[in-house]
């Protein structure tokens, strides 16, 4: 038998094609996987993991801060941005070499390349041909940089992860996930950060008051938030730093310009054509409820379908795929209630319907809120401020949505999406006991609903 023949062809080895490529393999398949960077995608390699690492990094000077009023004698005077750099590098490299060894330890083939379709059933790997019966396409996203004059002297979240130098000052650009994080990561270690978003409020689709409180704790924080604003053009200075002008006409100069203003699907180099694959408008995969394109043996799943751009989204997906198509199993992903949470400092947690999405889908709605001082800060001079509230459909009682800026708020929020998946009503969390001190039993005690 040649031995380029397969079950399965994937096509990307991040969090959704590993999964799909090892599931597939243990249901018996034959099965190889492409990538053409690192193994562990985005998430792992320029995303989640890393820029987690930055935010702890980051929070550890508010901490210092805090920890005068518990007694400790504390003094910051530097921070050291290429230990950071080295020591998040190092474990990168390790959970890279893990997820290699799990593709192994599965039996799946683990190839190096850029992948592209010749037709429906042979995939081009350099001067490799691949034969299968199936392909998965899994390939991510990209970040998107728009055309504006001098944006060659910007960089991306791809490049965020190795500067040389900790900028002094930077300018990110967007309101979204990567910018909210990344001004927050810049301000917390001494960078000067100016955050620059086009529209009214940052991060639109979240729920308004909880916009509004994240915006107000970061500005308190330090970053010079600048909303209806955007930026015109970017010069490089002859001593090498980059002169930002803005919409105002503003000119600032900066040592990093952080565009952080959407990802596109990445399918460029996958030749598609050559197996007549339908994109959406934005260059996404079209794919159905079982993740299967327009071909009825190729399937894609992840950032490149755009329907939830986060990593367990793409693992459902792909585990879904894998035990449908090769476990005789098949079942679908679940795109309902998918808790989220962004790390920006103070993080938010969020599941399920924000006020607005609930008054436009529901009859009768209710909302409960509160905004508190947690335990914590009331020895310490930090102003931080948490806000926590709760979205319920009057007619059922079922909560339909929970939403939380503060401490802790994606270790809280996971926990409360299970209620939420399950279907708890606001009788339940009125009737669950809190755990006491803590920040999170306040969804368990708000009774008092909010005035219309
Ligand atoms: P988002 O889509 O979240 O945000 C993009 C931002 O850039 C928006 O504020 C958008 O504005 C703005 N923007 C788009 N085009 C322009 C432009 N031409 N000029 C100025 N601003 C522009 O993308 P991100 O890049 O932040 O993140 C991509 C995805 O990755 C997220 O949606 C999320 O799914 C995932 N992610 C998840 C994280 C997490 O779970 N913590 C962390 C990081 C990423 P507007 O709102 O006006 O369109």
């Amino acid at each position: 038998m040649n031995e380029n023949v397969y079950d399965l062809v994937v096509i990307g080895g991040g969090s959704g094609g590993v999964r799909a490529a090892r599931i597939a393999a243990g249901h018996g398949a034959k099965v190889a996987i492409c990538e053409e960077f690192r193994y562990g995608g985005t998430c792992v390699i320029r995303g989640c993991v890393p820029k987690k690492m930055m935010v702890y990094a980051a929070h550890y000077h508010e901490d210092f801060d805090d920890s005068q009023a518990y007694g400790w004698n504390t003094k910051v005077d530097s921070f050291d941005w290429a230990r950071l750099i080295r020591n998040k590098d190092a474990e990168i490299d390790r959970l890279n070499g893990i997820y290699e060894n799990l593709l192994s330890n599965a039996g799946v083939e683990i190839l190096y390349g850029t992948a592209s379709l010749i037709d429906a059933n042979t995939v081009r790997l350099g001067d490799q041909t691949l034969s299968t019966d199936k392909i998965l396409i899994a390939s991510g996203g990209t970040p998107f940089m728009p055309e504006i004059p001098g944006i060659e002297h910007a960089i991306s979240s791809n490049e965020v992860f190795h500067l040389e130098s900790q900028p002094k000052s930077a300018v990110v650009v967007g309101g979204g996930y990567i910018a909210v994080e990344f001004a927050g990561i810049f301000n917390g270690i001494g960078t000067e950060s100016i955050l620059v978003y086009r529209g009214p409020q940052i991060l639109r689709g979240f729920d308004n008051d909880i916009r509004e409180h994240l915006a107000k704790e970061i500005v308190k924080k330090g970053i010079d938030l600048r909303l209806d604003t955007n930026v015109t053009k970017i010069e490089l200075t002859e001593s090498g730093h980059k002169q930002v002008t803005f919409t105002d006409d503003s000119v600032r100069v900066v040592d990093c310009v952080l565009f952080a203003t959407g990802r596109v699907p990445n399918t460029e180099a996958l030749n598609l054509n050559n197996a007549n694959i339908e994109l959406g408008s934005k260059g996404q995969i079209k794919v159905d409820e079982t993740s299967k394109t327009n071909i009825d043996n190729i399937y894609a799943v992840g950032d490149v379908t755009d329907r939830i751009a986060l990593t367990p989204v793409a693992t459902m997906e792909g585990h879904a795929f894998a035990d449908t198509v090769f476990g005789n199993n098949p079942r679908l992903a679940d795109h309902t209630n998918v808790p989220s949470a962004v790390f920006s400092q103070p993080p938010i947690g969020s599941v399920g319907l924000s006020e607005e999405q609930a008054r436009e889908s529901l009859a009768n709605v209710d909302t409960y809120s509160s905004e508190f001082k947690i335990l914590k800060h009331t020895l310490t001079e930090n102003t931080e401020r948490t806000f926590m509230k709760l979205i319920v459909d009057a007619d059922t009682d079922r909560v339909v949505g929970a939403h939380m800026v503060g401490p802790d708020a994606a270790e809280i929020m996971q926990g409360i999406a299970i209620a939420i998946k399950a279907g708890a009503t606001k009788a339940d969390f009125n009737a669950t006991v809190g755990i006491h001190p803590s920040t999170a039993e306040e969804f368990c005690t708000m009774r008092t609903k909010d005035a219309d």
